[in-house]
């Protein structure tokens, strides 16, 4: 304090009282540059595993064993520091490592979701144009659709033949396999279509994969090219046409994740949003002991499409697993969910200074300054918002600083620039306190995003604390 004496009064003032954004890399201890490393590898790994939520559930359920997770059967008795997992319909995930307290005393929960935005094919996708094969898609989730043209893409996903039996699809992920794209205009003959608006250029209608182009010898018939792509598939998955009906079948980009820069700061890869937060929220749980309070891992599938379906956020799966939990303690599970506390734990925007008119820089994310914080989501005056409470972003502003989290508030972008949601008000709805929170991301939803190694071991950090919370 000696050193205050030599300030003058405005700096005395400005440092006691002034709020001062720092970035994350001048706050690091020692230890953490070798640490987040190490941990991102981790995460880079875990991302070319899962190009679909099915494959995110395998590769979480394979990590969870490991590190000596059970899967959880109903009435199980259950001690503390057990470590538990559910899978639902194979598209989501829940996991949890029983704590000291009862869970009349609530539970810890982070909340993520490992669906990202691509594009699923429609139910009978396989045309014949001008003797080229192509398959018609559906986008899922949002997009911005030029971002998908001309990029190599794979397949995944399943086939319910009609006999019952269920094929998992991957092509493209397999050393020399083959990869798909969509075509798009060449420049020179652009000139008109240049002159339309984003939102007319690309049609989704357009976004039609090309498959193959070799015709079937000896054939005269109008579809040749097209049969020859059947006759592979039968050979390969011994499906017929018909079988696409109850495909779920995406192509998803064929990238795998990379450094990004010159310094490998950054992590570029497709579907960031949200499984960066999803292997946050599970490599935290990976890592617990015995924890104070139960310590629960949702991984959802569905939030990009509004948390719909079964296998949402909406969907009473977690109630009944929380309430089979709760049962195995005599516990009311509405009682558990009173005092429990939610982390949403989700992508935000990271503020962009090549679109800087679309953020509010104050109140943005930065790429390295830490986990993001975010009070609200929503739209047009924070609608679809569940708005945490001063209280909740009071306590999780303790137990992150407490821990030595780097973080930071965030808010998507400009009001009235557009918005978004997360499943934070879906936990909510259930009577618990709700924060969002996650890792900011640049390009966003698109096939691939960025986002910086600080922010994402931040994010685990911050997670891990709050598991760890009592
Ligand atoms: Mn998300
Ligand atoms: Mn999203």
């Amino acid at each position: 304090m000696a050193d205050n004496k030599e300030l003058t009064r405005g700096k005395q003032l400005r440092k006691a009282l002034q709020y001062k954004k720092t970035n994350g890399y001048d706050r690091l201890r020692e230890g953490d540059l070798e640490a987040m490393d190490a941990y991102c590898e981790g995460y880079k790994q875990y991302l070319d595993a899962g190009k679909t939520e099915r494959e995110c559930v395998d590769r979480t359920v394979a990590l969870a064993e490991a590190a000596g997770f059970r899967a959880y059967q109903r009435s199980m008795a259950l001690k503390p520091g057990d470590k538990v997992y559910r899978i639902n319909r194979g598209k989501a995930v829940m996991l949890a490592v029983m704590g000291r307290k009862g869970l009349e005393c609530g539970v810890n929960i982070a909340a993520a979701h490992i669906d990202s935005p691509r594009l699923d094919l429609k139910q009978n996708p396989l045309y014949e144009s001008e003797e080229l094969a192509f398959l018609k898609t559906h986008y899922y989730g949002g997009i911005r659709k030029y971002q998908w043209m001309t990029i190599p893409l794979e397949l995944h996903g399943v086939v319910v033949l009609r006999d019952g039996r269920t094929l998992r699809v991957s092509v493209g992920g397999g050393q020399g396999d083959p990869l798909f794209t969509i075509d798009d205009l060449l420049p020179h003959l652009g000139m008109e279509h240049g002159k339309k608006p984003l939102a007319e250029a690309f049609p989704g209608e357009n976004l039609n994969i090309l498959v193959g182009s070799r015709p079937l010898a000896d054939d005269e018939d109008s579809d040749r090219v097209k049969i020859a792509v059947l006759e592979l598939l039968n050979r390969k998955y011994g499906m017929v046409e018909e079988d696409f009906i109850s495909a779920e079948l995406s192509a998803v980009p064929a990238f795998n994740a990379c450094d990004i820069g010159f310094d490998r700061s950054l992590i570029g890869a497709y579907g960031h949003d949200d499984r960066v937060c999803a292997y946050a929220s599970l490599a935290a749980l990976l890592q617990l002991g015995v924890p104070e309070r139960t310590a629960v891992c949702i991984l959802a599938d569905k939030e990009e499409i509004g948390s719909e379906g079964v296998s949402g956020m909406q969907s009473s799966a977690f109630d009944t697993f929380m309430a089979d939990l709760c049962e195995s303690q005599k516990v009311r599970v509405d009682v558990c969910f009173e005092r429990s506390f939610c982390l949403s734990a989700d992508v935000t925007a990271a503020y962009d200074p090549n679109f800087a008119e679309v953020y509010e820089k104050r109140n943005s994310a930065l790429v390295n300054y830490g986990m993001g914080l975010c009070k609200y989501t929503g739209a047009r005056g924070k609608s679809g918002a569940s708005d945490a409470s001063a209280e909740v972003v009071g306590y999780v502003r303790r137990v992150l600083d407490k821990a030595g989290v780097v973080w930071q508030m965030a808010e998507l972008g400009k009001v009235d620039a557009g918005g978004g949601g997360t499943v934070a008000c879906y936990m909510a709805n259930r009577n618990i306190d709700t924060l969002d929170a996650g890792v900011p991301v640049l390009s966003m939803h698109a096939p691939f995003e960025t986002v910086s190694k600080l922010d994402c071991y931040m994010t685990f950090r911050g997670i891990k604390a709050l598991f760890e919370a009592d």
